[in-house]
């Protein structure tokens, strides 16, 4: 898929255009984030490229630039929320990974002591 595409059916790329509303805690010329639904830590924050692409192995091959400000993003944010160097970052990848919106996208979770192997 071409950069800069979006899906009018996806969730998050109506959250991008402003069409869903959410709560945005950075946004720059590539990426986006925002707190997440139904958190599962007291910081979780997503951060999603502008741009739809299913999920973050095709964002990295189509936007390598962007994939990499995934990772900036979300250690500005970690920093914000005062986290400093203590929190996880989660790549869900298809169904069996519990992947539920085909828009990539990373989850920034801190707050709390995290347990080993996740669920
Ligand atoms: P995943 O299961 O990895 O695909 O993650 C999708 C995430 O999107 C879940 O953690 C949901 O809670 C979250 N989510 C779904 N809809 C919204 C929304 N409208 N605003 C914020 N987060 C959402």
């Amino acid at each position: 898929m071409l950069g800069g595409m979006t899906d009018p059916e996806c969730l998050f790329c109506k959250i991008v255009s402003g069409a869903i509303p959410a709560e945005i805690v950075l946004q720059n010329d590539t990426v986006l984030a925002f707190r997440d639904l139904a958190p599962q830590a007291p910081t979780h924050v997503l951060v999603i490229p502008r741009s739809h692409y299913p999920n973050a192995a095709a964002l990295a091959a189509g936007e390598p630039a962007t994939a990499a400000h995934l990772f900036d993003a979300a250690a500005e944010v970690a920093g914000a929320e005062g986290l400093h160097d203590n929190y996880r970052l989660v790549l869900n990848t298809g169904p069996d990974a519990h992947q539920t919106v085909f828009h990539a996208h990373m989850h920034l979770l801190g707050g709390r002591t995290m347990g080993w192997p996740p669920g």
